[in-house]
């Protein structure tokens, strides 16, 4: 099957070639480049064989702008409208419907970079969120020396106390790409509605081992993108991942590192077209584990068994030793564009992933606190 749109290998390398053509100055670095290019050949094929896929059955978002590769049916136009989440009672708790919401609570607030109004009503949102689901909030304010300048910056960690010290650690970036016109509805907004939703399912109730949820500043690069490219290429060192970086420091300080027994990170987890892949940076332990509860859900068609890498929040805690696993899904053709909007964003996929987070959290009690039993 082929199609007249390029794929989105192509698209990444031509945007690459325009890029060091372009800006020859710039640095690329290796991180950026297994952001952008740096995909096993198996990866590459799976996102050929996945356009050859869209091409024939095009996108919601596609048939509604007209720029699908065919023309729309009534079947494909029926697929148009993300598919909703099921009943809460049916993904262990978690409301699709609710984390949806907040997701379109997220998105309203516009484009969201560090230290801006925007973020700050973010901020407030999350914190008055967090306080009345009966968290523990904290508010950790940093100062960040930027390629954009000095920015104030603040992570939000909602704290559920376990009757067992360890840690189960979990994150998400809340902040959006530094470029004209992004709303993040995937990229910043779905990982962050998922955490909510996941803080309102365990905060103020007992538990076998601790739980921290952290919302994190400053994931993206702090550069003023002018184009699409631009953003989807530069990744300089030491430009990026502020709030993941500073929160490892200080609980690598405070000590509470040492209690973390597992970090899961949420990032782009809200595709209407949901295929979360192994990340090979990744411990593989904690990997196997939320994979084989995917799997025993029912959602392997989701949880893929490819593998790419790819440089995130879990960063600074994986060169720490931390075990950590990154749930994301990188293959979503909108990333860092002004299309990554709401619709292409389902309550169905943050239903799914939500739901394996609520199980792996269980199975991670069960590993590690001895009478940590029921299953849901
Ligand atoms: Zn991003």
């Amino acid at each position: 099957m082929s199609s007249d749109k390029p794929s989105r290998r192509q698209q990444i390398l031509e945007a690459l070639a325009h890029e060091l053509e372009t800006s020859p100055g710039e640095r690329i670095t290796t991180a950026g480049l297994a952001r952008a290019v740096g995909v096993s050949d198996e990866m590459l094929a799976q996102m050929d064989a996945e356009h050859d896929r869209l091409a024939t059955a095009p996108k919601a978002a596609d048939a509604a702008m007209g720029t699908s590769a065919t023309a729309p049916t009534p079947a494909n136009a029926a697929a148009a409208k993300p598919a909703p989440a099921p009943p809460a009672s049916e993904t262990g708790g978690f409301d699709g419907a609710r984390a949806r919401s907040y997701l379109e609570k997220i998105v309203s607030f516009g484009p969201r970079p560090p230290d801006t109004p925007n973020l700050r009503r973010e901020q407030a949102y999350l914190v008055s969120q967090l306080q009345s689901f009966g968290c523990q909030v904290s508010e950790d304010n940093f100062q960040a020396q930027t390629g954009v300048g000095k920015l104030s910056m603040e992570n939000i960690v909602a704290k559920v106390p376990g009757r067992d010290p360890g840690i189960v650690l979990l994150l998400s970036h809340y902040d959006t790409v530094r470029l004209p016109g992004f709303v993040g509805a995937d990229d910043g907004g779905s990982s962050t509605a998922l955490l909510l939703e996941v803080a309102r399912n365990l905060c103020g109730k007992p538990r076998p081992l601790t739980v921290w949820i952290a919302f994190l500043d400053g994931e993206e690069e702090q550069t003023d993108f002018q184009t699409e490219q631009q953003a989807q290429t530069i990744w300089t060192s030491n430009n990026n991942t502020f709030g993941s970086r500073e929160l490892a420091a200080s609980m690598d300080l405070s000590g509470d590192l040492k209690r973390v027994k597992a970090l899961l990170l949420a990032d782009m987890i809200g595709d209407a077209n949901l295929g979360v892949t192994r990340e090979s940076n990744s411990t593989p332990w904690l990997e196997d584990l939320v994979w084989s509860v995917a799997k025993r859900l029912g959602y392997s068609q989701y949880f893929l068994s490819s593998s790419m890498p790819v440089t995130d929040d879990h960063t600074p805690f994986v060169s720490r030793h931390v075990p950590s696993a990154d749930i994301i899904d990188f293959n979503y053709p909108y990333w860092h564009t002004t299309e990554d909007t709401l619709d292409k964003c389902s309550p169905h996929s943050l239903a799914i992933v939500g739901h394996v987070f609520l199980e792996s959290i269980k199975a991670l009690d069960q590993k590690f606190v001895s009478g940590a039993h029921g299953k849901s």
